[in-house]
């Protein structure tokens, strides 16, 4: 079976059809696993003997029943700060590197009564933060489509399996841009759904108010079926909606999509840009063209502006470490494991040890220099005499970044339908360029973050270049808050051009 040519909806197909089972597959993508993915990293673990289960558990339903579920024994890798039970969670730190999941996060739940089957667990960076993969404990994940370039981060791991046939469909989170970047680096589609719109109930907490777990695939239409699957309310997670969401996600009529309109900030454009490092030439020609195709979709284009993007990262550097700060201060030597340099390391050299002196042993040798950099940034911005300079003031251009893009959305101001962007200003960059300046790192993610901030669904998806070995581009369409399904049909009709 070639699965470079596998889609979800061509393996669901087959499976029906009774071309393959899913067995066979699930073991071809192991064989994939293991010709490949020594060089590329992109997996921390894999449960075998689960996943040939379960591929057989999809095929003994299928013989029995005509219809089976989408995902029935679609084979999907899960990045490793999501939880499944008794697996390694890791989240790419040395904190947390022999640790074992206790129970099964919802979106895990979703996926295993949908008969979907889990080939293993996904390399990140640390606790996710980070745009390379570079940070992971680990060793960093390799671009299939250039090795010496660093596949986009956190869900680098999932981007990259998913881009070299090492998984049919790959689950991230992004609470920056980590779903859509590294998918933009990788050649595939990232969607962040809207802020609320599936449960967080076992994904590793990172920055709570940003977090969001989303699809990485090949196709619009097999992220749609990924997103079909994992949506919807839960009762061990407050913020997850019950939004009733209905109908096609990609099935938008013609009609409808010809009446749309797509925004183009002229801030993400202009040569000195919020980016404040502009565009790789590369990126805006590929922009360009993304733009004259969405055209040749039926699609009309309207200038605008959104003059407080410039402030998004500065806004996300504040609250993001802030909530890194309170979110990791529960990996302190006891609740998790002890993590210690030291030799002597006993259960009785434990009972001499002050409280503080486990809290700071275990967090000096577990965390990594970023995540340490984070959890400093933010116990600064919220301490007393600084939480109203930076904290409070952070939270208040937060909500003028976020009623700008929702005005911007709204259909009773005039608004358009969606917003054009670059995923990222880069094409992807090389292994060690950007390590030694945070800042630098930091601005990969400068057109991914503002959708965080205002909790707005975004997608990002493969621009095509007709250059041969053209290294990949991305670009985003943001959407109105629980409107998936216009960004999902835009893009999917934008992939049918090139069928
Ligand atoms: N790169 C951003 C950061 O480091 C975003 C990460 C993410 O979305 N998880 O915080």
């Amino acid at each position: 079976m070639d699965l470079a040519s596998l889609t979800l909806r061509k393996f669901h197909d087959g499976l029906r059809a009774g071309t393959f089972s899913a067995r066979e597959i699930v073991d071809e993508y192991y064989r994939a696993i293991d010709a490949k993915d020594g060089a590329l990293h992109s997996y921390l673990s894999t449960n075998r003997d689960a996943a040939r289960a379960a591929a057989d558990a999809a095929d003994a339903l299928i013989a029995v029943k005509k219809h089976a579920p989408p995902l029935a024994g679609a084979p999907i890798a899960i990045k490793d700060n999501i939880c499944i039970a008794g697996e390694p969670t890791t989240a790419a730190s040395k904190i947390l590197k022999r640790y074992r999941a206790v129970y099964d996060a919802t979106i895990v739940k979703k996926l295993r009564c949908e008969g979907a089957v889990v080939l293993g667990k996904t390399n990140l960076d640390e606790f996710a933060m980070g745009s390379s993969t570079e940070n992971s404990a680990f060793g960093s994940v390799k671009n299939p489509h250039d090795p010496s370039r660093v596949p986009g981060g956190s869900s680098g791991g999932s981007a990259a399996a998913v881009a070299a046939n090492m998984a049919l469909a790959a689950l991230g989170s992004d609470t920056g841009g980590s779903i859509r970047q590294p998918a933009g680096f990788c050649g595939v589609v990232g969607l962040k759904p809207t802020y609320g719109a599936v449960s967080r109930y076992g994904l590793i907490a990172m920055a709570s108010s940003l977090d969001q777990i989303g699809p990485i695939a090949k196709t619009v239409e097999d992220a749609a079926l990924l997103f079909r699957a994992i949506l919807g309310p839960d009762p061990h997670d407050a913020t997850a909606a019950d939004v009733a969401y209905g109908g096609d996600f990609i099935e938008k009529p013609r009609e409808e999509i010809k009446k749309m309109t797509i925004g183009i900030p002229k801030e993400y454009f202009s040569s000195n840009s919020s980016a404040e490092s502009g565009l790789d030439p590369e990126v805006a020609e590929a922009m360009n063209s993304a733009r004259h195709n969405l055209e040749r979709v039926g699609v009309t284009f309207k200038e605008l502006s959104l003059p407080h993007t410039k402030y998004a990262l500065s806004v996300y550097y504040i609250i993001q470490p802030a909530e890194v700060s309170s979110n990791l201060a529960r990996f302190d030597g006891i609740r998790y494991e002890r993590i210690t340099n030291r030799h002597e390391s006993s259960i009785t050299n434990a009972y001499k040890l002050k409280l503080k002196d486990i809290y700071f042993e275990t967090k000096s040798a577990g965390f990594g220099p970023e995540v340490k950099r984070r959890i400093m940034l933010g116990t600064f911005v919220l301490s007393s005499g600084y939480y109203d300079a930076y904290y409070a003031k952070a939270q208040k251009v937060r909500r003028i970044i976020t009623d700008e893009m929702v005005k911007a959305l709204d259909p009773k101001q005039g608004g358009v339908d969606a917003i054009f962007a670059p995923t990222s200003p880069t094409v992807p960059f090389k292994f060690g360029e950007k390590t030694a300046n945070p800042l630098a790192m930091y601005l990969a993610d400068v057109f991914t973050i503002p959708a965080n901030l205002a909790g707005l669904p975004a997608i990002s998806i493969p621009v095509r270049s007709r250059v041969k070995d053209a290294l990949p581009i991305g670009f985003q369409l943001i959407g109105r808050h629980w409107s998936e399904r216009d960004i999902l049909s835009l893009g999917h009709r934008y992939e049918k051009l090139f069928e």
